[in-house]
């Protein structure tokens, strides 16, 4: 049991705090990182997830990443891509859905793509999400090339 950051040792009750509160295996000092962000944020424990997740496989990823306009979840800039996470993705209000997608429009036409990925899925679907995220960069680098 290693701080997935700084890959110091965890004990047990460390390890323990980091998992019930984020999910993710973090040394204190991290963990009070991460809490600092989600609570200057809002950001939803599933972006610490997909953000480790995505480090885990090599991709390098800036979370709450201020865009000019707004604080992006998950932003990886290499490709240009936007990840939001949806917390409440059974309960959007039509105003919610023009406001994403109108939020979307925008990014397109700074040559940003944005996905939406509903939080279910990264606890139920971490390494789909992850390799689906891979699969979308892949895309994204070979359209960049050919531009
Ligand atoms: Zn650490």
């Amino acid at each position: 049991m290693t701080c997935v950051e700084c890959n110091k040792q965890l004990d047990y009750s460390d390890h323990k705090a980091s998992m019930d509160a984020l999910g993710v295996e973090l040394c204190p000092a991290h963990q009070r990182r991460m809490i600092k962000l989600i609570e200057s944020h809002n950001t939803p424990k599933e972006a610490i997830q997909l953000y480790y997740g995505l480090k885990e496989a090599g991709v390098t990823a800036m979370l709450e990443w201020w865009d000019g306009s707004k604080s992006i979840d998950i932003a990886i800039s290499r490709v240009k891509l936007n990840i939001e996470i949806d917390v409440e993705y059974n309960m959007i209000t039509h105003e919610q859905a023009i406001h994403d997608l109108e939020e979307a429009m925008h990014s397109f036409k700074n040559g940003f793509t944005t996905i939406r990925i509903p939080h279910v899925l990264i606890k139920y679907y971490l390494k789909e999400t992850v390799n689906n995220i891979l699969g979308i960069m892949e895309g994204l680098r070979t359209h960049i090339k050919a531009i």
